[in-house]
């Protein structure tokens, strides 16, 4: 299994079925993976409490295993990681690059919509934070019960790369106003995507990262994030997203769309592969 030492993973939410474009999205990851002689592994990213489900996680192994997607070793669970998300907050709460945020949704909406601050700006994660938060006194020890979001000015300069990676903004500046103070821990999680996926990808040692190209903006913030916490950064590859007869992209839910729908009708895993032009030989 050492093969070239390549590592891809495929990360699921378990909120709900997998549809042809998770199915899609496995198989490009499992392909490079095995095409290479490397690894694929599985990670679930079961975060949000209120949304994951074990029965949705059991049907992920179920539905993957039907389609012959096989991974290598055991599941990560990012429900199983707190302790690791938080030592990586803490590390970089010390180099005091976090401050907690009890803003809600409108309070956000009505200081970036004020007249001083101009067009309110949208980035990866939506409406770019104004910073009410940020210049208020930082309590001595991290606060686990509220929210953190990162001090995206020092954090930029903290790093001061520049690289012309295309897969990296290339000035500090489009961190501050085209990300803005993003949010590593959401109250009752203790971490946020961005945070568990960076901790994550390193932990499982995945070389090359495979995922939508809806997903291209959030990889900035995850390279950033790797400097940050002194981890290695791997490749990434975006990929297209699947799209209908009529050239619209598939949304993630529709259930239509669910893998086990096409199973429930008698489909065989060969036709959902030709459904996401694939041909079985290449998953
Ligand atoms: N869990 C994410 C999703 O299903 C993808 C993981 C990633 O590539 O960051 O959209
Ligand atoms: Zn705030």
């Amino acid at each position: 299994m050492a093969g070239t030492g390549i590592r891809t993973r495929f990360a699921p939410s378990p909120t709900g079925p997998l549809h042809l474009g998770h199915a899609y999205a496995a198989a490009v990851a499992h392909h490079l993976a095995r095409a290479a002689g490397g690894e694929f592994l599985l990670r679930i990213e079961d975060i949000d409490h209120s949304r994951a489900r074990r029965a949705w996680e059991d049907a992920i192994y179920d539905d993957l295993n039907w389609l012959g997607l096989h991974w290598d070793g055991a599941v990560m669970r990012q429900s199983d990681r707190a302790p690791a998300y938080r030592a990586a907050l803490q590390q970089l709460w010390d180099k005091g690059l976090l401050y907690p945020c009890t803003c809600n949704r409108r309070d956000i909406e009505a200081a970036a919509s004020a007249p001083q601050e101009g067009v309110p700006h949208f980035g990866p994660d939506g409406l770019i934070y104004p910073g009410t938060c940020r210049h208020k006194p930082r309590p001595a020890a991290m606060p686990m019960d509220l929210p953190l979001r990162l001090d995206m000015e020092r954090a930029a300069i903290a790093t001061c790369f520049v690289e012309q990676d295309r897969h990296v903004y290339t000035s500090v500046q489009d961190y501050i106003t085209g990300v803005g103070d993003i949010i590593l821990s959401r109250r009752g999680m203790g971490t946020s995507y961005h945070l568990s996926v960076v901790v994550d990808d390193a932990e499982q040692e995945i070389t090359l990262v495979t995922r939508g190209a809806d997903l291209f903006d959030a990889t900035a913030i995850h390279v950033l994030l790797q400097h940050l916490l002194d981890l290695p950064t791997p490749a990434y590859h975006h990929h297209d997203l699947i799209r209908d007869e009529s050239g619209k992209r598939l949304a993630k839910r529709d259930d239509a769309r669910a893998i086990a729908a096409y199973r429930a009708e008698g489909a065989t895993p060969a036709q959902v592969f030709a459904m996401i032009g694939i041909t079985p030989s290449a998953a």
